[in-house]
């Protein structure tokens, strides 16, 4: 994704969320892996994604706990037994990654919202990078934490973590942070 302005808007929202955290945008763009397209479902497999991006990581991160990379995609993701998601991560790894493609109010006939686009990418990437601190689905609807199967669930949460979740991820950057 190369929509700089964009990728800088959800930096800010990460870096508000995880304030002892540095966020950067990086300069290189990764390949969508062939591999990953089903011309069936016109989708491509997330997993095969992560994958690449975990692999970048792997090149380019050092072995500090709170290293992350989240992939920013255009494409439309889908995982095996579900119709599509809006994101997926290594629980506990270092590679995450959104996609774009739902999120954005053109795919439900609305007109376009840059800042709607950025608040729901900015609950999708702070989602995604939990999963990458450790924490799994929380239970609360408004905890950034929560499933979404649709986008009135995304619009619906907030961008941060409940009170539970917070104190797993305190924890969680006491001890490597
Ligand atoms: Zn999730
Ligand atoms: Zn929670």
């Amino acid at each position: 994704m190369e929509d700089r302005d964009l990728l800088s808007s959800i930096k800010k929202g990460l870096s508000e969320v995880f304030p002892w955290s540095t966020c950067s945008v990086s300069m290189e763009t990764l390949p969508i892996p062939k591999k990953a397209y089903n011309a069936f479902r016109r989708q491509y497999l997330s997993t095969i994604l992560l994958q690449s991006i975990g692999e970048y990581a792997a090149r380019s991160l050092d072995n500090k706990a709170f290293n992350k990379i989240l992939g920013v995609t255009e494409v439309d993701l889908y995982a095996l037994g579900l119709n599509f998601i809006f994101g997926e991560a290594q629980l506990q790894g270092k590679a995450a990654i959104i996609s774009l493609y739902r999120l954005r109010p053109e795919f439900y006939g609305e007109p376009p919202n840059r800042n709607l686009l950025v608040e729901r990418a900015v609950k999708e990437a702070v989602h995604e990078i939990g999963h990458t601190l450790g924490l799994r689905h929380c239970p609360a609807s408004s905890c950034v934490m929560h499933f979404s199967l649709h986008i009135g669930m995304t619009d619906r949460k907030g961008r941060d973590f409940c009170r539970i979740c917070r104190l797993r991820i305190d924890r969680f950057a006491k001890q490597y942070g």
